[in-house]
């Protein structure tokens, strides 16, 4: 702005100069071109005065400096002229001084040299025979006079631009100063031009508005991020390009990215085809929904357009984690069809059973072993159903289970009791030694602990084989382990057997009255005292399952 003012300034300084200097030179000359025309006329009238007083001897030895003195006759044939020869001369009666003097007496006229360099002017008198005298006198023209002046005019012009670029360069920086001085953050306080006020009075008005604005909009930032930072779902914003608007924590643990991503295509966080489909529908304004295999998991990509009257300017991404959801699931889908199968068989057997003995079908001697294996699958079919019962619940929490100090030793000798008979029919022989242990914990699911590890010891054992249950303290919790010298278990299918339903040997398991639940029942437990199962197995050698648990207070619920 500086410059432009310093070049206004300057230029308008130096045309005004340039503009003043012509102007005073033209009225100069013009006003030293009548004094020379009035010299001339005097001139001229003193030169009649003498022609007509002595003739053609007037002439005689004249020598007229600077002018040019001419005799002209009625008819116009020239008759003296002090710089030519005048015989040879062109008649003078159309030049338009002499015209002039002929018919009234005086004639004036003033007529430019061929370059233009030079300006004659002329005066003419007639004498009383009728005669003309002419005078002339050649006079520089404008042009002459300033090619002549132009050594001083260059310097005067060369004085004159320095003057005005001062001049200029100081006057623009005055003016804009006060302008420069401007705070417009607080455009009110300075000291600015009066025509300035209402300006920075908008200006102002417009500031205030504008912070104001910032702090909703900061409040309103803060606010979305407060909500959106602590969702376990990820939200992502997006405008209609594309482009990442903002992002939560969620979304970026999920894409492996940072903040950095604003203003990134959404594309450059992530290439998937899936959700580049998912938002290919967002410009018709339609919302859609895909589950996406993501680092692992399964998540719900819900994208929806944001549009307001109709307009869509940008979508919202949001992820939902259903890995979990989904094994879930996919666990009961699988739980209700294994319960379904595991209750046909005993079902069908009993209905068989009672069948045959409704049509008399069975001898009388056999109807006693038909009865057993009635009451032999009922029996199977109650254990299943409390064992899925009591995983049910647990599934459940079994928040109404009460906690209380329990002394493990206890309770395992007296569990252990419970499978003598059993552990005496497969030709085992169970132990149990240790101490007493004392642990907060709920006594039902510590004693179907006990019992399931137990007996499922004494079932997959061999004849004369042996059992060892043993309690001990150690440092910070109470440990029981059940140790058998049993079949043992591949080591594959170590991890396996806590699933539920999931036996090595199926028809084993049955034989022996398994429902295939009882590890899941011990997981379930173990995992609600935050207790840890750890399992050694050999095949054809035995397994030791040992239960630890953490012997805190906090653990009571109740
Ligand atoms: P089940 O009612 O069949 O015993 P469990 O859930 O208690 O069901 O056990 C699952 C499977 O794990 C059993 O069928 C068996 O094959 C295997 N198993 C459990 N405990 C032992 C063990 N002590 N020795 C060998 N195999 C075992």
């Amino acid at each position: 702005m500086t410059k432009r003012i310093f070049r206004s300034i300057f230029l308008v300084a130096i045309a005004v100069f340039l503009a003043s200097v012509v102007l005073f030179l033209g009225v100069l000359y013009d006003y030293f071109g009548n004094v020379q025309q009035r010299g001339l006329k005097t001139q001229t009238e003193l030169a009649a005065q003498g022609v007509q007083t002595v003739g053609a001897e007037y002439f005689e030895g004249l020598s007229p400096k600077g002018y040019r003195i001419s005799w002209i006759s009625a008819d116009g044939r020239v008759l003296y002229d002090s710089e030519a020869d005048f015989s040879e001369m062109e008649n003078h009666l159309e030049r338009e001084e002499i015209k002039e003097a002929l018919e009234s007496g005086y004639g004036e006229s003033s007529r430019y040299s061929v370059t233009l360099m030079e300006r004659t002017l002329y005066s003419a008198k007639r004498l009383t025979d009728g005669t003309v005298i002419r005078l002339s006198v050649a006079q520089s023209t404008l042009l002459t006079l300033l090619l002549g002046m132009t050594q001083p005019i260059v310097i005067i012009i060369v004085i004159a631009m320095g003057i005005s670029f001062w001049l200029a360069h100081r006057l623009s920086k005055n003016i804009t100063a006060p302008l420069n001085q401007l705070n417009l953050d607080d455009p009110l306080s300075g000291e600015g031009y009066d025509e300035l006020s209402p300006l920075l009075r908008r200006i102002d008005a417009q500031q205030r508005q504008i912070r104001q604005q910032e702090t909703e909009l900061e409040q309103k930032q803060e606010e979305f991020e407060a909500v959106t930072e602590n969702m376990a779902e990820g939200i992502i914003l997006l405008n209609t390009k594309g482009m990442i608007l903002g992002i939560n924590r969620s979304a970026e643990t999920l894409f492996g990215t940072t903040h950095a991503c604003i203003g990134k295509h959404i594309l450059s966080v992530n290439r998937s085809i899936e959700i580049s489909k998912l938002l290919s529908d967002i410009p018709k304004g339609v919302r859609s929904e895909k589950i996406i295999d993501l680092n692992g998991g399964r998540y719900q990509f819900a994208a929806s357009p944001v549009s307001e009257n109709g307009n869509i300017f940008g979508a919202v991404l949001l992820m939902l984690d259903v890995t979990e959801k989904e094994q879930a699931e996919q666990m009961r889908r699988e739980f209700t069809a294994n319960v379904s199968h595991e209750l046909k068989t005993p079902l069908h057997t009993i209905a068989g059973c009672a069948e045959l003995l409704e049509n008399g079908m069975v001898r009388p001697e056999d109807t006693q072993r038909f009865y057993a294996q009635i009451r032999g699958e009922a029996g199977r079919m109650i254990s299943l159903v409390e064992d899925i019962i009591r995983l049910s619940h647990l599934d459940e929490g079994a928040d109404d289970m009460k906690w209380e100090r329990v002394d493990l030793y206890a309770l395992a000798v007296q569990t252990v009791r419970s499978l003598f008979r059993e552990a005496e029919n497969a030709g085992v022989s169970v132990s149990v030694d240790g101490e007493t242990a004392a642990l907060d914990g709920v006594p039902q699911l510590l004693e179907s602990i006990v019992f399931n590890l137990t007996d499922n010891a004494i079932k997959y054992n061999r004849q004369g084989g042996a059992v060892k249950v043993s309690v001990g303290r150690f440092e910070g919790g109470v440990r029981l382990c059940v140790a058998d010298t049993g079949i043992g278990i591949p080591k594959e299918l170590c991890e396996r057997i806590f699933e539920r339903f999931y036996r090595v040997d199926k028809s084993r398991s049955k034989e022996l009255g398994g429902t295939g639940l009882g590890l899941s029942i011990v997981k379930h437990a173990a995992r609600l005292h935050d207790a840890k199962i750890e399992l050694q197995s050999a095949e054809g050698e035995g397994t030791t399952v040992t239960v630890i648990f953490p012997d805190s207070k906090e653990n009571i619920k109740s």
